[in-house]
């Protein structure tokens, strides 16, 4: 049986030389021509995926100052009424990975989200994720939505769930209306350019659910903020965000 595995490995291997004679792929981030093994990136641009550093915020996964306390929370999370409990984020927004997000939400080539998936696979959450009764997508902003036939934070959802069998993915929540990107906002503008924006689509009953909140790139922890608050008052017992990417403050 081994064998029969290597001998059919070594055809695709052939095939796939094959086509990259023909059709040669190239690193979407440096641009070199890739190996026969690499996928989208080059192993080189792969090593160099930047990971946050710790110390992080406790509360929002913010980087903090270098020997800040294990439980230190950001001036933001410190400065605000959060509704969630805790966040989780895998990546710094910036470098390689802000290239291949750019790629996936602008350039709408969803596929890319597989240079990630091991990782989020690997990410060691805070809690496991059987324990979430939900694991809830935050929505597209109606305007980008009639613009990309895809929700990026649905899709890392989806591999956030496939390493826990099981585990149930609904996205309950609809953004109602239209807003500017929070990135071009200043910090009070942000508060308020979301108040309202969020409701339940479902008349889904999340009262006592434990909810995962997940999400493509957290700007500012606004976002996840209002969207726990419609869920909190919709009667979820506890509400936590996992992002794939974070940029650099609150
Ligand atoms: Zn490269
Ligand atoms: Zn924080």
């Amino acid at each position: 049986m081994d064998y029969l595995f290597g001998w059919t490995q070594e055809i695709k291997n052939y095939w796939t030389a094959f086509v990259r004679i023909i059709y040669p792929a190239f690193c979407l981030t440096c641009d070199s021509p890739l190996e026969i093994d690499e996928r989208y990136l080059c192993a080189l641009c792969h090593s160099r995926i930047p990971h946050l550093k710790e110390p992080l915020c406790q509360k929002c996964a913010a980087e903090c100052p270098p020997f800040a306390p294990s439980n230190f929370r950001c001036s933001h999370c410190r400065s605000i009424k959060s509704h969630y409990h805790r966040g989780t984020a895998l990546f710094p927004y910036r470098d390689e990975v802000k290239t291949i997000l750019h790629a996936i939400k602008f350039e709408k080539k969803p596929w890319y989200l597989k240079i990630f998936k091991e990782a989020i696979a690997k990410a060691a959450l805070p809690l496991p994720i059987a324990e979430y009764d939900l694991i809830v997508p935050v929505p597209a902003d109606p305007k980008r939505k009639r613009e990309r036939d895809f929700n990026p934070a649905y899709l890392i959802a989806e591999t956030v769930a496939q390493s826990s069998p099981g585990s149930r993915i609904r996205a309950i929540l609809k953004k109602v209306k239209s807003t500017p990107p929070q990135s071009d906002l200043d910090r009070v503008k942000r508060l308020v350019n979301l108040s309202g924006a969020f409701r339940l689509s479902w008349h889904t009953d999340v009262r006592n659910q434990k909810i995962l909140l997940v999400d493509d790139i957290v700007t500012t922890s606004a976002t996840i903020n209002e969207c726990a608050k419609c869920l909190k008052e919709a009667g979820a017992s506890r509400v936590d965000f996992f992002a794939l990417a974070r940029t650099g403050s609150s």
